[in-house]
């Protein structure tokens, strides 16, 4: 990449004019601000420190950044000088680039992007320090010792530094001893930070022995770290072949040089305890663990660890991308297929996307891992910008699990039960041998919609164009869009019919319902978000599957993703349709990328597994994908289908939402968009029309799609387009390049 340039930029915004500096902020504003230099501060203040900086009164962290500030340029003597710089490393020129370059190609402001990567603000008030004492050489003289403050004294003679009431309780003494001895000089006092140092890789382990396919892998992979530079691979191996072991052999050698740093992006839900232990078990240590659910003295531990370099091997979800590493030199993507990779809140990017553009800046290799790799990806890789690395085979005796399609119209289950007689007795032969069953339902709670058989209503949330869905197990019904929760009423809410709502359509409760019925010995155990919410307590039930401590699995797609329990022999899906209903461009991939994954956790280790997909469409093209084990005929489908319509990422697209309490007004201004429409040769806008999800939150919703040919330049297209139209105040419009979500 452009070092030289970086270089150059460097210096000449570094030294001009000595006393101006800009400083970008966490803050949705144009750019950079411009401050002064005060004379104090003036030999360390380079672009990459982090500084604080007086902002309306108030105080603000910010970075000193490279490029001129936003906006017409203030005199000198108007602008306020830099308060202080804060004591964390400074952010490295590749992070700054990074930030800049996710902020143009996403259309959100710099300061928004930098906010992701300031998103500890504990990291910057300084990390507490804990008193310890630890023995003095020379014992002053004239000191009384004693019996209690020999105690003490003995206790400390190892020079381990311990707190008072550490050394206290050890010698069997009051914590004052301890003290009392410190203020005479005896022992001398010695504040360490509450922030320990991680443990360091262990290098001299070993992994596995691989076998020829994975060691193919593995050694191209392990030649790229090692010579260093920007070189993206696919990793393309299918479920239990080993990606693991191969971009573990990767980590390993990258951390062979002092002060490098690896990053391993998965998808939340992947990022499991078999995951955490298989490291611990390759490394000696855990990694450095990134996501939203860790808690506060731990996210300043890790900011600051990355920063410094102390962390060697972070391993996190999508928002470790923006993690101020110091030396990064290698970054998997495991699972880089996974929709949840997209962030849908505040700045919208494609982690897997963002990630190699990060190796780019980084100048360091990047693999992205899977068994289904995306289109996108594999159109990357066919045009040559990928290096495709194979993995054909399962490890060791374990094969691939055999695939067969339940038709439900020949075979329909009985009324108002879910499980067709074929999969009930393969249920029971696998019961019957011991081995365990998982059933897939991507259904939270027990039933999604619940209707009223008098009136026909059907109970809605408040605020949201989305039925409630009943929670049974919790005894109410919830809105999966907004969280909203009320009791199950005992009476239509508009004929007030008594024991007149139904509920409709299964959900995982409900399965749990008829599988306890029909097997009443199974233990059976119902996996979801709602009934695991902590890392702990997944670990929990992957324990009990894996120590086999439970019969029947019914899960949604957590657990799809990463687990391997080696008695689980018999996967049923009981809705194979389910992801194809009312589909959007990657319907199709979606589903068969879920379905191989799940079909994935039969049959890992030696005894074979068996797949059964319940669906009403078994010739549908992603069932026979499933049943054939041909993906790739049926990828090559989906490409051409998309090339044929330039679809990405043959073409692009772009997602305009509007949002606002107030329809009338969030319309008028998708109409005042549509006017302002760039006429383009290559380029089509649709819309504005009401969005599938018409309400959220009580927001109303419309949706402009942007499609065009590939050459297109969109973001300059659409920032010209959009900025041309002044919002009404309390109309949000929200622009997503590379929409994956149409909803
Ligand atoms: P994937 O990530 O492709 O699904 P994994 O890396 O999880 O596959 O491997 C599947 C299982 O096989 C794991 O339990 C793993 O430890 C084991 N395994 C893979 N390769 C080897 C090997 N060369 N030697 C020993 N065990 C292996
Ligand atoms: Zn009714
Ligand atoms: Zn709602």
């Amino acid at each position: 990449m452009a070092q030289a340039q970086l270089f150059e930029e460097k210096e000449m915004t570094a030294e001009p004019e000595g006393r101006r500096i800009s400083v970008l902020l966490p803050l949705p504003l144009a750019g950079p601000l411009d401050y002064t230099v005060p004379d104090d501060l003036k030999d360390r203040l380079y672009p990459g420190a982090v500084v604080e900086v007086p902002l309306s009164g108030r105080k603000t962290i910010g970075v000193v950044w490279a490029g001129k500030a936003a906006g017409k340029k203030l005199p000198l003597a108007k602008l306020k000088p830099v308060e202080r710089i804060i004591d964390v490393p400074p952010f490295r020129e590749d992070l700054m680039r990074f930030v800049d370059w996710v902020s143009a190609y996403t259309l959100s402001s710099q300061g928004a992007v930098l906010r992701m990567c300031l998103s500890v603000p504990a990291a910057f008030q300084g990390v507490p320090v804990k008193r310890h004492y630890v023995a003095v050489a020379d014992v002053p003289e004239g000191i009384r010792i004693t019996p209690a403050r020999a105690a003490v004294l003995k206790v400390l003679a190892d020079g381990k530094p311990r707190m008072a009431p550490e050394a206290a309780s050890l010698a069997g003494v009051s914590d004052s001893v301890v003290r009392s001895l410190a203020d005479a000089g005896a022992l001398a006092a010695l504040d360490i930070s509450v922030d320990l140092p991680y443990p360091q890789p262990d290098m001299s382990l070993e992994g596995p022995k691989l076998s020829d396919e994975q060691t193919v892998a593995a050694e191209a992979i392990r030649e790229a770290v090692w010579e260093g530079g920007f070189k993206p691979f696919l990793l393309d191996g299918i479920t239990g072949s080993g990606k693991t072991e191969v971009y573990f052999e990767g980590l390993a050698e990258a951390l062979r040089e002092k002060g490098t740093q690896v990053l391993v992006l998965v998808p939340e839900i992947a990022l499991t305890s078999q995951w955490l232990e298989r490291f611990e078990a390759r490394f000696g240590v855990e990694p450095i663990v990134w996501h939203s659910e860790i808690g506060q003295a731990e996210r300043r531990r890790a900011w600051r660890a990355v920063a410094s370099g102390d962390a060697r091997v972070v391993v996190g979800a999508r928002s470790a991308l923006f993690l101020p590493f110091r030396n990064l030199a290698f970054i998997t993507v495991d699972e880089e297929h996974d929709p949840s990779f997209k962030q849908e809140e505040g700045v919208l990017y494609h982690a897997r996307d963002m990630a190699v553009v990060r190796a780019m800046l980084a100048e360091c290799p990047v693999v992205l891992a899977s068994a289904t790799p995306s289109l996108e990806t594999q159109v990357n890789a066919d045009e040559g910008k990928y290096t495709v690395l194979k993995l054909r085979e399962r490890h060791g005796v374990a094969v691939l699990p055999e695939m067969r399609a339940v038709d439900m119209r020949a075979e329909p289950p009985e009324s108002g039960t879910w499980l067709s007689p074929v999969l009930v007795r393969e249920i029971e032969e696998n019961l019957g041998a011991g081995e365990q069953v998982m059933l897939f339902l991507n259904r939270r709670g027990y039933a999604p919609l619940t209707l009223c058989r008098t009136c026909g209503h059907r109970i809605e949330c408040p605020s949201c164009s989305a039925w409630l869905v009943e929670h049974r197990f919790r005894q109410e019904l919830q809105c999966h869009h907004c969280g909203h929760m009320e009791p199950i009423p005992e009476a239509c809410p508009t004929c007030d019919s008594k024991e007149s709502l139904v509920a409709c359509g299964p959900g995982v409760e409900r399965l749990f319902e008829e599988v306890n019925h029909r097997f009443p010995n199974a233990r059976t155990s119902v996996m979801t978000s709602d009934t695991v919410q902590s890392p702990s307590e997944t670990a929990k039930v992957v324990k009990e599957i894996a120590g086999g401590h439970l019969d029947i699995v019914i899960g949604t797609q957590i657990v799809t993703k990463g687990y391997h329990f080696p008695n689980l022999t018999l996967v049923g899906v009981v809705d194979a349709d389910l992801g194809l209903r009312g589909g959007d461009l990657r319907a199709g991939e979606r589903t068969y990328q879920q379905l191989v994954q799940v079909a994935g956790r039969a049959g890992r280790a030696e005894k074979p597994g068996k797949v059964l997909l319940q669906s009403y469409e078994p010739e549908h093209p992603v069932v026979q994908a499933l049943l054939t084990g041909d993906g790739d005929a049926f990828m090559a489908a989906e490409k051409t289908a998309r090339a044929q319509y330039h679809m990405p990422p043959f073409g692009k697209l772009v997602g305009v939402i509007l949002s606002g309490p107030d329809m009338a007004e969030v319309l008028e201004v998708g109409r005042a968009l549509a006017k302002a429409a760039p006429v383009e040769h290559g380029v089509d806008i649709v819309g504005p029309a009401p969005a599938p999800m018409a309400r959220i939150r009580g927001q109303h919703r419309f949706r402009m799609l942007l499609h065009a040919k590939k050459h297109v330049k969109v973001q300059k297209l659409v920032r010209d387009w959009v900025l041309s139209v002044k919002p009404k105040s309390g109309v949000r419009i929200k622009v997503d390049i590379d929409p994956y979500s149409f909803m």
